[in-house]
């Protein structure tokens, strides 16, 4: 049987609206529904990868890919001074949806350690 969609995937197919900031051939980016920050965007790859553990040397290029459009969308909303990046990993790193994702935050004050 195949495995259920997450719910990213369906964002990505357009099951789902989501707030779309940026879009190419390898990924997309939209804002998060529960914003931990004024600025908070989450950038996935189309490919469903379900976790940085499942990620192989065949994805090094677009693991880079991501965080090139990480650091273009940081400058795009004006994070010049800086900003965080949180990769979640498996559920003892805090992961929900089993769909890897950078999440980008920023246009406040972030502490560390965090949480
Ligand atoms: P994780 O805990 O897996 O690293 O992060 C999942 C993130 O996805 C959370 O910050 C959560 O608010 C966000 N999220 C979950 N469902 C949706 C959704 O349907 N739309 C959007 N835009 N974000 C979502």
């Amino acid at each position: 049987m195949a495995e259920e969609k997450t719910i990213f995937a369906r964002i990505i197919d357009g099951e789902i609206p989501a707030d779309i900031v940026h879009s190419d051939d390898h990924c997309i980016a939209f804002r998060d529904i529960n914003p931990q920050a004024p600025v908070h965007i989450l950038v996935i790859p189309r490919k469903p990868i379900a976790s940085l553990f499942d990620a192989t040397p065949e994805d090094r290029e677009l693991l880079g890919h991501l965080m090139l459009v990480v650091r273009d969308l940081a400058l795009k909303e004006g994070l010049d001074d800086g900003f965080r990046t949180v990769l979640n990993t498996g559920a003892g790193g805090g992961q929900e949806v089993f769909h890897l994702h950078f999440h980008l935050l920023g246009k406040r004050k972030l502490t560390w350690p965090p949480g």
